[in-house]
Protein backbone atom coordinates (compact mmCIF):
# COMPACT_ATOMS: atom_id res chain seq x y z
CA UNK A 1 0.00 0.00 0.00
CA UNK A 2 1.59 2.97 -0.46
CA UNK A 3 -1.12 5.76 0.41
CA UNK A 4 0.01 8.26 3.30
CA UNK A 5 -1.86 9.49 5.88
CA UNK A 6 -1.12 12.32 7.96
CA UNK A 7 -2.59 10.54 11.37
CA UNK A 8 -3.47 7.23 12.43
CA UNK A 9 -5.59 6.60 15.76
CA UNK A 10 -4.42 3.38 16.30
CA UNK A 11 -6.21 0.47 18.06
CA UNK A 12 -8.98 1.90 19.76
CA UNK A 13 -12.69 0.72 20.23
CA UNK A 14 -14.35 2.91 17.26
CA UNK A 15 -18.07 3.03 17.47
CA UNK A 16 -19.96 5.15 15.26
CA UNK A 17 -23.69 5.35 15.30
CA UNK A 18 -23.88 6.56 12.10
CA UNK A 19 -22.06 3.42 10.27
CA UNK A 20 -23.28 0.80 12.43
CA UNK A 21 -19.58 0.23 13.15
CA UNK A 22 -18.48 -1.30 16.72
CA UNK A 23 -14.85 -2.63 16.89
CA UNK A 24 -11.16 -2.50 17.03
CA UNK A 25 -10.15 -0.08 14.28
CA UNK A 26 -7.74 2.44 13.56
CA UNK A 27 -9.24 5.81 12.50
CA UNK A 28 -6.79 7.55 9.36
CA UNK A 29 -6.84 11.06 8.50
CA UNK A 30 -5.56 12.68 5.53
CA UNK A 31 -5.93 16.56 5.05
CA UNK A 32 -8.28 17.50 7.72
CA UNK A 33 -10.51 14.57 6.50
CA UNK A 34 -11.23 11.04 7.50
CA UNK A 35 -9.91 9.25 5.36
CA UNK A 36 -10.40 5.20 6.25
CA UNK A 37 -11.60 3.69 9.45
CA UNK A 38 -9.96 0.05 9.13
CA UNK A 39 -8.06 -2.52 10.68
CA UNK A 40 -4.40 -2.88 10.43
CA UNK A 41 -3.71 -0.15 8.78
CA UNK A 42 0.10 0.15 7.95
CA UNK A 43 1.29 2.58 10.92
CA UNK A 44 4.11 3.30 8.53
CA UNK A 45 2.18 5.33 5.77
CA UNK A 46 1.42 7.62 9.09
CA UNK A 47 3.23 11.06 9.50
CA UNK A 48 1.58 10.45 13.03
CA UNK A 49 0.46 7.43 15.01
CA UNK A 50 -1.71 7.81 17.95
CA UNK A 51 -2.09 4.71 20.43
CA UNK A 52 -5.91 4.78 21.23
CA UNK A 53 -5.67 0.94 22.46
CA UNK A 54 -8.32 0.68 25.25
CA UNK A 55 -9.86 3.52 24.70
CA UNK A 56 -12.58 4.62 22.84
CA UNK A 57 -12.65 6.37 19.59
CA UNK A 58 -15.98 8.10 18.49
CA UNK A 59 -16.45 10.64 16.04
CA UNK A 60 -16.27 14.01 17.37
CA UNK A 61 -18.67 15.41 20.03
CA UNK A 62 -21.42 17.81 19.58
CA UNK A 63 -22.78 19.71 23.01
CA UNK A 64 -26.13 20.55 21.57
CA UNK A 65 -26.94 23.11 24.78
CA UNK A 66 -23.54 25.48 25.56
CA UNK A 67 -23.28 28.64 26.59
CA UNK A 68 -20.44 30.27 25.60
CA UNK A 69 -21.04 33.84 24.77
CA UNK A 70 -17.99 35.07 27.18
CA UNK A 71 -18.27 38.58 28.23
CA UNK A 72 -21.49 39.58 26.35
CA UNK A 73 -23.65 37.26 29.23
CA UNK A 74 -22.20 38.01 32.07
CA UNK A 75 -21.09 35.73 34.44
CA UNK A 76 -23.18 33.08 32.42
CA UNK A 77 -20.88 32.94 29.24
CA UNK A 78 -18.09 30.22 29.12
CA UNK A 79 -14.95 30.01 27.36
CA UNK A 80 -15.94 28.28 24.11
CA UNK A 81 -12.69 26.11 23.93
CA UNK A 82 -13.09 25.08 27.88
CA UNK A 83 -16.60 23.93 27.24
CA UNK A 84 -15.47 22.59 23.39
CA UNK A 85 -12.26 20.75 22.31
CA UNK A 86 -10.31 20.97 25.99
CA UNK A 87 -13.13 18.82 26.90
CA UNK A 88 -13.48 16.98 24.33
CA UNK A 89 -15.84 17.94 22.38
CA UNK A 90 -15.43 19.51 18.66
CA UNK A 91 -18.50 21.08 18.00
CA UNK A 92 -20.62 23.10 20.44
CA UNK A 93 -23.83 24.92 19.88
CA UNK A 94 -24.59 27.86 22.16
CA UNK A 95 -28.21 27.93 22.77
CA UNK A 96 -29.68 31.50 22.98
CA UNK A 97 -26.89 33.63 23.82
CA UNK A 98 -26.80 35.85 20.69
CA UNK A 99 -29.74 37.62 19.21
CA UNK A 100 -30.15 39.29 16.43
CA UNK A 101 -28.65 42.30 17.50
CA UNK A 102 -25.29 40.55 19.13
CA UNK A 103 -24.89 37.78 16.14
CA UNK A 104 -21.91 39.53 14.48
CA UNK A 105 -19.58 40.03 18.08
CA UNK A 106 -20.33 36.58 18.59
CA UNK A 107 -19.33 35.55 15.03
CA UNK A 108 -15.81 37.76 15.36
CA UNK A 109 -15.05 37.20 18.92
CA UNK A 110 -16.38 33.79 20.02
CA UNK A 111 -16.37 31.47 16.91
CA UNK A 112 -13.84 32.88 15.18
CA UNK A 113 -11.09 32.98 17.45
CA UNK A 114 -12.56 29.38 19.05
CA UNK A 115 -10.61 26.27 18.11
CA UNK A 116 -13.71 24.81 18.31
CA UNK A 117 -16.34 24.50 15.58
CA UNK A 118 -19.21 26.99 17.27
CA UNK A 119 -22.95 27.65 16.00
CA UNK A 120 -25.78 29.09 17.35
CA UNK A 121 -29.22 28.84 17.98
CA UNK A 122 -30.01 32.17 17.46
CA UNK A 123 -32.03 33.73 20.39
CA UNK A 124 -35.70 34.89 19.83
CA UNK A 125 -35.29 38.09 22.02
CA UNK A 126 -33.57 40.84 21.17
CA UNK A 127 -31.43 40.74 23.76
CA UNK A 128 -30.03 37.54 23.62
CA UNK A 129 -28.39 36.12 26.73
CA UNK A 130 -27.04 39.46 27.85
CA UNK A 131 -25.91 39.06 31.63
CA UNK A 132 -27.21 35.15 31.82
CA UNK A 133 -30.85 36.18 31.30
CA UNK A 134 -31.15 38.05 34.97
CA UNK A 135 -33.53 40.59 34.32
CA UNK A 136 -36.76 38.70 33.42
CA UNK A 137 -38.63 41.88 31.71
CA UNK A 138 -36.52 42.08 28.87
CA UNK A 139 -38.10 38.79 27.40
CA UNK A 140 -41.22 39.41 27.23
CA UNK A 141 -43.15 39.93 23.60
CA UNK A 142 -42.65 42.97 23.23
CA UNK A 143 -39.26 42.63 23.33
CA UNK A 144 -39.07 40.13 20.13
CA UNK A 145 -38.21 41.51 16.55
CA UNK A 146 -39.47 38.81 13.91
CA UNK A 147 -38.38 40.25 11.04
CA UNK A 148 -35.00 41.29 12.21
CA UNK A 149 -34.51 38.08 13.85
CA UNK A 150 -35.55 36.32 10.14
CA UNK A 151 -33.12 38.10 8.63
CA UNK A 152 -30.08 37.61 11.05
CA UNK A 153 -30.99 34.12 10.74
CA UNK A 154 -30.92 33.70 6.70
CA UNK A 155 -28.03 36.21 6.25
CA UNK A 156 -25.73 33.50 8.41
CA UNK A 157 -26.70 30.82 7.93
CA UNK A 158 -23.28 28.26 8.27
CA UNK A 159 -23.67 30.04 12.16
CA UNK A 160 -27.25 29.68 12.74
CA UNK A 161 -28.22 26.21 12.90
CA UNK A 162 -31.82 27.34 14.94
CA UNK A 163 -34.42 29.12 17.41
CA UNK A 164 -33.99 29.38 21.19
CA UNK A 165 -36.72 30.13 22.88
CA UNK A 166 -38.23 29.45 26.44
CA UNK A 167 -40.97 28.05 27.65
CA UNK A 168 -41.65 28.28 31.39
CA UNK A 169 -43.56 29.30 33.77
CA UNK A 170 -41.90 32.51 34.55
CA UNK A 171 -42.34 34.31 31.64
CA UNK A 172 -45.85 32.64 31.14
CA UNK A 173 -46.75 34.24 34.25
CA UNK A 174 -46.13 37.43 32.66
CA UNK A 175 -46.84 37.06 29.27
CA UNK A 176 -48.51 34.05 29.01
CA UNK A 177 -48.20 32.16 25.57
CA UNK A 178 -47.17 35.03 23.38
CA UNK A 179 -43.40 34.87 23.41
CA UNK A 180 -43.44 31.28 22.30
CA UNK A 181 -45.71 31.88 19.66
CA UNK A 182 -43.18 34.59 17.81
CA UNK A 183 -40.20 32.23 18.31
CA UNK A 184 -42.30 29.84 16.43
CA UNK A 185 -42.91 32.47 13.61
CA UNK A 186 -39.37 32.88 13.29
CA UNK A 187 -37.87 29.48 13.11
CA UNK A 188 -40.92 28.84 11.02
CA UNK A 189 -39.83 31.91 8.60
CA UNK A 190 -36.43 30.94 9.04
CA UNK A 191 -36.75 27.47 8.46
CA UNK A 192 -35.23 26.22 10.89
CA UNK A 193 -36.10 24.10 14.05
CA UNK A 194 -37.45 25.92 17.06
CA UNK A 195 -35.30 24.83 20.27
CA UNK A 196 -37.46 25.37 23.35
CA UNK A 197 -36.54 25.58 27.44
CA UNK A 198 -38.81 23.63 29.48
CA UNK A 199 -39.46 23.97 33.09
CA UNK A 200 -38.48 27.10 35.23
CA UNK A 201 -35.83 30.13 34.48
CA UNK A 202 -37.00 33.28 35.70
CA UNK A 203 -39.40 33.58 38.98
CA UNK A 204 -42.63 33.71 38.64
CA UNK A 205 -44.12 36.98 38.63
CA UNK A 206 -45.53 38.18 42.58
CA UNK A 207 -49.32 37.45 43.06
CA UNK A 208 -49.45 35.34 39.65
CA UNK A 209 -50.65 31.93 39.74
CA UNK A 210 -49.47 29.77 37.32
CA UNK A 211 -50.09 26.00 36.50
CA UNK A 212 -47.37 24.14 35.13
CA UNK A 213 -49.16 21.74 33.48
CA UNK A 214 -51.14 23.70 31.90
CA UNK A 215 -47.83 25.45 29.78
CA UNK A 216 -46.69 22.20 28.84
CA UNK A 217 -50.47 21.61 27.19
CA UNK A 218 -50.26 25.08 25.59
CA UNK A 219 -46.95 25.16 24.88
CA UNK A 220 -46.06 21.69 23.26
CA UNK A 221 -48.93 21.57 20.77
CA UNK A 222 -47.12 24.25 19.06
CA UNK A 223 -43.81 22.14 18.16
CA UNK A 224 -43.43 20.94 14.67
CA UNK A 225 -41.11 17.86 13.24
CA UNK A 226 -37.60 19.17 13.71
CA UNK A 227 -38.29 21.20 16.33
CA UNK A 228 -36.30 20.15 19.99
CA UNK A 229 -37.82 19.65 23.43
CA UNK A 230 -35.16 20.33 26.21
CA UNK A 231 -34.73 19.53 30.03
CA UNK A 232 -37.49 16.56 29.50
CA UNK A 233 -35.89 15.47 32.92
CA UNK A 234 -36.10 19.17 34.93
CA UNK A 235 -36.47 18.48 38.48
CA UNK A 236 -38.90 22.03 37.83
CA UNK A 237 -42.57 21.56 37.40
CA UNK A 238 -43.57 21.56 33.80
CA UNK A 239 -40.95 19.31 32.57
CA UNK A 240 -42.19 15.93 30.91
CA UNK A 241 -44.19 14.78 33.82
CA UNK A 242 -47.30 15.80 34.81
CA UNK A 243 -47.31 17.10 38.70
CA UNK A 244 -51.45 15.99 38.41
CA UNK A 245 -50.68 12.56 37.10
CA UNK A 246 -47.46 11.80 37.76
CA UNK A 247 -47.17 10.46 34.18
CA UNK A 248 -45.73 11.77 31.00
CA UNK A 249 -48.06 14.52 29.18
CA UNK A 250 -50.29 13.37 26.35
CA UNK A 251 -49.32 16.39 24.36
CA UNK A 252 -45.20 14.97 24.55
CA UNK A 253 -46.13 11.66 23.39
CA UNK A 254 -48.02 13.19 20.19
CA UNK A 255 -45.78 15.92 19.73
CA UNK A 256 -42.86 13.01 19.56
CA UNK A 257 -45.09 11.07 17.77
CA UNK A 258 -44.40 14.18 14.83
CA UNK A 259 -41.25 14.21 15.54
CA UNK A 260 -40.11 16.60 17.58
CA UNK A 261 -37.11 15.37 19.28
CA UNK A 262 -35.94 15.39 22.98
CA UNK A 263 -32.76 16.51 24.27
CA UNK A 264 -31.35 16.46 27.90
CA UNK A 265 -30.14 19.92 28.55
CA UNK A 266 -28.55 18.53 31.44
CA UNK A 267 -27.80 21.80 33.72
CA UNK A 268 -27.82 22.21 37.06
CA UNK A 269 -31.52 20.74 37.28
CA UNK A 270 -30.99 17.16 35.69
CA UNK A 271 -32.87 14.77 37.84
CA UNK A 272 -32.84 10.74 38.16
CA UNK A 273 -36.19 10.61 39.20
CA UNK A 274 -37.45 12.23 36.25
CA UNK A 275 -35.39 10.96 33.73
CA UNK A 276 -36.08 7.05 35.38
CA UNK A 277 -39.54 8.21 35.19
CA UNK A 278 -39.66 9.46 31.82
CA UNK A 279 -37.09 6.81 30.40
CA UNK A 280 -39.16 3.85 31.87
CA UNK A 281 -42.58 5.23 30.04
CA UNK A 282 -40.85 4.44 26.86
CA UNK A 283 -38.98 8.36 26.22
CA UNK A 284 -35.38 8.09 24.45
CA UNK A 285 -33.47 11.44 24.49
CA UNK A 286 -32.75 12.30 20.86
CA UNK A 287 -29.38 14.44 21.82
CA UNK A 288 -27.54 15.39 25.13
CA UNK A 289 -26.86 18.91 25.26
CA UNK A 290 -24.63 19.81 28.98
CA UNK A 291 -26.06 22.93 29.35
CA UNK A 292 -23.21 24.03 31.11
CA UNK A 293 -22.82 27.76 32.30
CA UNK A 294 -21.23 29.87 34.67
CA UNK A 295 -23.75 30.02 37.00
CA UNK A 296 -23.82 25.68 37.30
CA UNK A 297 -20.26 24.61 36.88
CA UNK A 298 -18.22 25.95 39.90
CA UNK A 299 -19.48 25.88 43.44
CA UNK A 300 -19.78 29.19 44.91
CA UNK A 301 -17.08 30.22 47.29
CA UNK A 302 -18.81 32.77 49.33
CA UNK A 303 -21.98 33.91 50.83
CA UNK A 304 -22.22 36.34 48.17
CA UNK A 305 -21.33 34.25 45.70
CA UNK A 306 -24.27 32.11 47.14
CA UNK A 307 -26.81 34.46 46.90
CA UNK A 308 -25.98 35.88 43.56
CA UNK A 309 -26.38 32.12 42.50
CA UNK A 310 -29.38 31.04 41.81
CA UNK A 311 -27.87 27.47 40.97
CA UNK A 312 -26.40 27.29 44.14
CA UNK A 313 -25.68 23.48 45.64
CA UNK A 314 -24.76 22.02 41.88
CA UNK A 315 -23.01 18.79 41.41
CA UNK A 316 -19.79 19.38 38.82
CA UNK A 317 -21.18 17.83 36.04
CA UNK A 318 -20.14 17.82 31.99
CA UNK A 319 -20.92 16.44 28.92
CA UNK A 320 -19.20 12.88 29.21
CA UNK A 321 -20.53 13.32 32.86
CA UNK A 322 -24.19 13.56 31.39
CA UNK A 323 -23.48 10.19 29.12
CA UNK A 324 -22.23 8.12 32.24
CA UNK A 325 -25.69 9.24 33.58
CA UNK A 326 -27.29 8.21 30.79
CA UNK A 327 -25.21 4.49 30.90
CA UNK A 328 -26.13 4.15 34.22
CA UNK A 329 -30.03 4.95 33.32
CA UNK A 330 -29.44 1.48 31.06
CA UNK A 331 -29.58 3.47 27.50
CA UNK A 332 -26.75 1.19 26.01
CA UNK A 333 -23.33 2.36 24.62
CA UNK A 334 -23.96 2.71 21.19
CA UNK A 335 -26.90 5.23 21.83
CA UNK A 336 -25.62 7.32 24.36
CA UNK A 337 -22.63 8.13 21.41
CA UNK A 338 -25.60 8.60 19.42
CA UNK A 339 -26.97 11.13 21.45
CA UNK A 340 -23.33 13.63 20.91
CA UNK A 341 -22.39 12.36 17.45
CA UNK A 342 -24.82 11.66 14.73
CA UNK A 343 -28.36 12.74 16.15
CA UNK A 344 -26.89 16.25 16.97
CA UNK A 345 -25.05 16.46 13.70
CA UNK A 346 -28.49 15.63 11.87
CA UNK A 347 -30.57 18.09 13.94
CA UNK A 348 -28.23 21.09 12.83
CA UNK A 349 -28.32 19.64 9.07
CA UNK A 350 -24.49 19.15 9.32
CA UNK A 351 -24.83 15.39 9.08
CA UNK A 352 -22.35 15.12 5.65
CA UNK A 353 -19.66 17.09 7.28
CA UNK A 354 -19.35 16.03 11.09
CA UNK A 355 -21.09 13.17 13.03
CA UNK A 356 -19.43 10.18 12.11
CA UNK A 357 -16.54 8.58 10.78
CA UNK A 358 -17.22 8.13 7.35
CA UNK A 359 -14.49 9.06 4.27
CA UNK A 360 -14.79 12.43 2.97
CA UNK A 361 -16.32 13.64 6.00
CA UNK A 362 -14.80 16.47 8.65
CA UNK A 363 -11.82 14.70 11.03
CA UNK A 364 -13.39 15.55 14.25
CA UNK A 365 -12.90 12.55 16.54
CA UNK A 366 -13.21 12.51 20.53
CA UNK A 367 -11.00 9.61 22.26
CA UNK A 368 -12.77 8.81 25.79
CA UNK A 369 -11.45 6.59 28.79
CA UNK A 370 -14.04 4.18 29.43
CA UNK A 371 -13.08 3.62 33.28
CA UNK A 372 -14.38 0.94 35.36
CA UNK A 373 -15.23 0.94 39.07
CA UNK A 374 -17.88 2.18 41.40
CA UNK A 375 -18.07 5.71 40.40
CA UNK A 376 -20.39 8.52 42.45
CA UNK A 377 -23.62 10.48 40.25
CA UNK A 378 -24.92 12.81 41.77
CA UNK A 379 -27.52 15.59 40.80
CA UNK A 380 -28.99 18.46 42.67
CA UNK A 381 -32.36 16.89 43.88
CA UNK A 382 -29.61 15.07 46.30
CA UNK A 383 -29.95 11.57 44.58
CA UNK A 384 -26.84 10.05 43.80
CA UNK A 385 -26.22 7.14 42.18
CA UNK A 386 -23.15 4.43 41.80
CA UNK A 387 -22.17 3.82 38.15
CA UNK A 388 -19.57 0.83 37.26
CA UNK A 389 -18.58 2.65 33.90
CA UNK A 390 -17.42 6.29 33.97
CA UNK A 391 -16.84 8.24 30.86
CA UNK A 392 -14.15 11.02 31.00
CA UNK A 393 -12.35 12.84 27.85
CA UNK A 394 -8.65 12.51 26.84
CA UNK A 395 -8.55 14.14 23.92
CA UNK A 396 -9.86 15.18 20.49
CA UNK A 397 -9.08 16.04 16.73
CA UNK A 398 -10.98 18.91 15.42
CA UNK A 399 -10.23 18.93 11.24
CA UNK A 400 -7.48 16.76 12.62
CA UNK A 401 -5.40 18.50 14.79
CA UNK A 402 -5.47 17.78 17.81
CA UNK A 403 -6.20 19.08 21.30
CA UNK A 404 -6.10 17.31 24.94
CA UNK A 405 -8.83 17.47 27.14
CA UNK A 406 -7.06 19.77 30.02
CA UNK A 407 -10.13 21.69 30.74
CA UNK A 408 -10.49 23.03 34.53
CA UNK A 409 -14.54 22.20 33.44
CA UNK A 410 -13.91 18.20 32.95
CA UNK A 411 -15.15 17.24 36.56
CA UNK A 412 -12.60 14.61 38.03
CA UNK A 413 -14.23 11.42 38.63
CA UNK A 414 -15.61 10.24 42.21
CA UNK A 415 -14.33 6.95 42.15
CA UNK A 416 -16.08 4.85 45.42
CA UNK A 417 -13.77 2.52 47.64
CA UNK A 418 -14.47 -1.68 46.47
ZN1 LIG B 1 -29.23 26.50 28.88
Amino acid sequence: MDQHFDTIIKSGRVIDPATGFDGIADVAIIGGQIAAVEPNLPAEAAGQVIDASGKLVIAGMIDTHAHIYQHVTGRFGLNADMVGVQSGVTTVLDQGGPSCMTLAGFRKFVAEPANTRVLCFLSAYLVGGLEGHLYPELYGPGQINVAATVKAARDNPDMVRGIKAHAEIGGASRWGLEVIKLGKQIASEAGLPLYIHLGQLWPTKDSASIDPDEVVRAMVPLMEKGDVLAHPFTRHPGGFISAETGEVHPVVWAALERGVTVDVGHGSHFSFDMARRTISAGIRPTTLGADMHGYNVRIPENEDDKRRNPFFGVAPFNLTNAMTKLLALGLPLDEVIATVTSRPAKMLGLADQIGALKPGLQADVSVLDMLEGQFELRDNSGETVTAPLMLAPLFALKAGRRFEADSPLVPAPVRLAA
